[in-house]
């Protein structure tokens, strides 16, 4: 059977189901996770490793029209990562913007399976999901950009939560999305007329709604539609200093919201990272890291992920829907003594009522004060969050740096001595001055790490089938090679490389680091939870303003089943 398997004498990390560590064998049948062993299954023996659920990496920009550009944008980038075809493989290029084959063969080589696409314009759906069909094993999903569109900011103004419900039920249908997505909200569209937003309270031109009201609006709809995530949030003021303050305003605006479909949660504030700044320059810039852990460790309803940055060998590709603050990254990128420099080449671009982007690229310098203090705040947050299950692993690729340091970054939050090796040796004295991160002795478990991984960012995205090895779970495994009882820095970072064998639905894709089989993967859906009559009233009322909007046509905004010829609905508990 090619998706039976029967995994022997691992230690098996489950902690979903409350499993630390223990020798167990794991069982797939057709696929999926099984009480028993199909008697006609492939075993395999795994002595001296460790076995984690398939790796599920909930912000990550692989796909669509900005990564692409990207990729046009910088030849520099694919000229020092050449990657050569093999008997089972395709030719690429890497660095910071991948080829869509290699995206999905160095997630498969790190043990992960499911990747999110967490900025889909909607209009360009079917681009994201043209380059989807291209990367090969992985799971996909996309979250459509919800927080500078026209009509929800209408709808918002009118305070019609039916009509918005209605709207955001109809995108995710005709873009294959999964999830609301908010970036800089107001501020892009303001952006379009070469300003921004100042405040969670300053308002949207035209539209006179605040970044409050729309994050409200879209976080009670989302609510109301009982989707399977929350609303995922990039934070107005993104990378400025001082702008910590947004971020636990904004943490507060979601108090006020219920959770629905099983979560704890109803607001998830990515690359926190790039939002935790203190200071209010350059100059005095600090952490703020203490003060944001210090909430979300006194309240449950929000999780995040690190946006950690790293110091890799060249520029990094940063892109975003926030123009806005790639407009300014363009004029900063001189603060970095080599790679980046002021005025570098840059592009901002604009979806017609809908959302922006930028791209820059940037070098992360260790021994730039700036860097180095930003690289100390990812592993504080990731430290003084207590509970793994609201803090989740990231690089916000390719922003903080290419997703393939993530063995390096595990390395930082299990090893002291490695964090120590860095603030001692390799990076600005700033990190050690302007952040606690010399100060925290914590080190995180092998446990804490598979929650950080996969664990809890399948909770969070409720996609309950997948980040677990409870009874017909899908049959994602990564293993690798790894002792518990003998763990250094080295080792770790050495394991977590490259994974001995990564299991996609019950079938092995990577053994010893190199890729078996390169099967399609499967594109996550979601749909609201609303009555027939409410979306075709709210279509209705679409369709009336469409000319006034969109330079395509009503019937042609949405992508066929084409695009998605494996597609599977998620709709989380
Ligand atoms: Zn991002």
């Amino acid at each position: 059977m090619k998706n039976s398997l029967t995994i022997k004498n691992g230690l098996v990390y489950d902690p979903l189901n409350g499993i630390n560590g223990e020798k167990k064998d794991i069982y797939i049948k057709e696929g999926l996770i099984s009480e028993n062993p199909d008697i006609n299954a492939k075993v395999i023996d795994v002595s001296g490793m460790i076995i984690f659920p398939g790796g599920v990496d909930i912000h990550s920009h692989i796909a669509g029209p900005k990564v692409n550009k990207g990729r046009a944008f910088r030849p520099e980038d694919h000229f020092i990562d050449p990657v050569l075809r093999t008997k089972t493989s395709r030719s690429g290029v890497g660095y910071s913007v991948p080829s869509t084959w290699v995206t999905g063969y160095r997630y498969a080589k790190l043990g992960y399976t499911t990747v999110v696409e967490p900025a889909m314009p909607l209009l360009e759906a079917r681009h994201t999901h043209e380059e989807f069909l291209a990367i090969p094993i992985i799971d996909k999903a996309a979250f459509p950009l919800f927080g500078n569109n026209w009509y929800v900011m209408e709808f918002i103004k009118q305070r019609d939560w039916k009509k918005l419900a209605g709207y955001i039920a109809w995108i995710l249908k005709v873009t294959k999305g999964y999830a609301v997505k908010i970036v800089n909200p107001g501020g892009v569209e303001n952006w379009a007329w070469g300003k921004n937003v100042d405040s969670l309270d300053d308002h949207v031109f035209h539209f006179e709604v605040s970044p409050r009201e729309i994050l409200e609006g879209l976080g009670k709809v989302n609510e109301i539609l009982k989707l399977p995530h929350t609303i995922h949030v990039h934070g107005n003021n993104l990378g400025h200093p001082g702008n910590y303050e947004y971020s636990l305003e904004t943490f507060k605006i979601a108090e006020k919201l219920t959770a629905k479909n099983g979560r704890d949660s109803v607001l998830h504030f990515t690359h926190c990272q790039f939002n935790a700044y203190g200071g209010s320059n350059w100059s005095n810039f600090c952490s703020e890291a203490p003060e944001i852990a210090k909430y979300i460790n006194s309240h449950d309803h929000i999780t995040m992920d690190m946006g950690q940055v790293v110091f890799s060998k060249a520029a990094t590709t940063t892109m975003t829907a926030d123009g806005p603050w790639e407009f300014a990254l363009h004029h900063i990128g001189g603060m970095s003594s080599w790679g980046s420099k002021p005025g570098v080449k840059w592009i901002n671009g604009q979806v017609e009522s809908e959302s922006g982007s930028g791209i820059v690229p940037y070098f992360f310098d260790p021994k730039v004060g700036v860097n180095a203090i930003q690289w100390a705040i990812g592993l504080e947050l990731a430290l003084l969050i207590k509970n793994p299950w609201q803090i989740f692993m990231t690089t916000d690729h390719p922003n903080g740096g290419p997703f393939i340091y993530y063995p390096k970054i595990i390395r930082w939050l299990m090893d002291k001595k490695s964090r120590n090796d860095m603030l001692e040796n390799q990076v600005s004295k700033k990190a050690t001055s302007q952040t606690t991160l010399a100060n925290l002795d914590r080190e995180l478990t092998l446990s804490e790490i598979c929650i950080m991984t996969r664990a809890g960012t399948s909770k969070s995205l409720g996609m309950t089938d997948r980040g677990h090895f409870g009874i017909g779970a899908i049959g994602d495994v990564s293993i690798y090679k790894l002792d518990p009882k003998h763990l250094n820095g080295h080792i770790i970072e050495k394991a977590f490389s490259n994974s001995v064998y990564t299991v996609k639905d019950g079938q092995i894709v990577v053994h010893n680091g190199n890729i078996v089989t390169s099967p399609i993967g499967a594109t996550l859906v979601s749909e609201g939870q609303i009555k027939d009559d409410l979306y075709q009233i709210t279509i209705e009322e679409i369709k009336k303003h469409w000319r006034d909007h969109y330079s395509i046509n009503f019937n042609n905004y949405e992508i066929g089943e084409y695009y998605t010829p494996k597609c599977k609905i998620i709709n989380g508990v």
